[in-house]
């Protein structure tokens, strides 16, 4: 039997800082950092990923692309040989809810600014929140997606997030954050195809799960890996090594720290008060140690293809 292919996807949701916001329910705001993760942010992960040399996949919000200064982002990444995934067109957190035609819409409309900002037609797509249903599924289909990564079958994770929930409703705040339905902690953790409903395996589109570790399930995505410090990012994906993929989900903010004027969302945020150069350290010692290990660096969609050819 062949060896099994090592590979690892590493990926970047675009949420722009608004969406932070959103999520705590808070009316302070820093002013003047409206695009952090576009204006800074993105130009650090080019040098990380430059520096490491690996490409990366970055899950877009179709409706950031109205600015100008952002589609030309978007297209030297295209140019550079990056992915661009599709995040909806405006990162609704109850996408989910909403009826198909609009689901459908919020799929096929990104696709469509994303490919005529950058020349690059998304195959690959990530839920707002990693709330999903099958309506969803049904619309990635109709659009004709090659794969969706957007399972996080976490338990921790979900725990926390409707603690947070709850506590901003306890005090008569509104999140616009909402939590899926329980049995996706039931998913599974390696790519699979989803059947119906999606949570289980079946013969529908190829999703690739969100990285969480075996038995427990602890979460593994960039704002774990930077609150943990580089020794313990190392030993929590150290868990990882065997897998046939282990894809790492990052945000753009997992490259920005309090001071790109954010202090008042970093209140909030535990993660954005860990400075930069610590975050850069564990990505690239994460990078170094998963080489070492016999893992290659792929983007999503070609880490969907590989997976699909076995599977088929
Ligand atoms: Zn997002």
């Amino acid at each position: 039997m062949a060896e099994r292919q090592r590979l690892c996807a590493i990926s970047v949701d675009l949420d722009e800082v608004r969406h932070y916001y959103a999520i705590h329910a808070r009316a302070t705001r820093d002013s003047g950092s409206e695009h952090a993760v576009y204006d800074r942010a993105l130009p650090r992960f080019r040098e990380l990923a430059a520096d490491n040399d690996v490409p990366l996949t970055l899950f877009v919000v179709g409706s950031d692309l109205e600015r100008a200064e952002n589609r030309a982002t978007l297209r030297a990444w295209a140019e550079a040989g990056h992915e661009l995934g599709n995040h909806t067109l405006d990162h609704h957190y109850d996408l989910s809810r909403r009826e198909p035609a609009e689901i459908l819409q919020q799929v096929e409309r990104a696709n469509e600014l994303i490919l005529a900002a950058s020349g690059q037609r998304p195959v690959g797509f990530r839920a707002p929140g990693y709330v999903m249903s099958d309506a969803v599924y049904r619309a990635l289909d109709e659009a004709g997606m090659a794969y969706s990564s957007s399972v996080f079958p976490c338990p921790a994770y979900y725990a926390a997030k409707a603690a947070v929930i709850l506590g901003y409703r306890l005090t008569g705040k509104h999140s616009s954050s909402i939590i899926s339905h329980p049995a996706v902690l039931t998913a599974p953790r390696v790519p699979y195809r989803v059947g119906q409903p999606y949570h289980r395996a079946g013969a529908g589109l190829l999703e690739l799960p969100i990285a969480v570790t075996p038995g427990l399930r602890l979460p593994v995505i960039g704002t774990n890996l930077t609150l943990l410090g580089p020794r313990g990012a190392r030993g929590l994906v150290r868990q990882l090594v065997g897998q046939e993929l282990i894809n790492l989900e990052l945000h753009g903010v997992d490259l920005l720290d309090a001071h790109d004027g954010l202090h008042a969302l970093a209140r909030h945020q535990p993660d954005l008060r860990v400075p930069l150069a610590r975050k850069w350290a564990v990505f690239s010692e994460l990078i170094a140690m998963l080489r070492g290990h016999g893992y290659a660096f792929v983007r999503l969609d070609e880490a969907a293809r590989r997976l699909s050819r076995n599977a088929a």
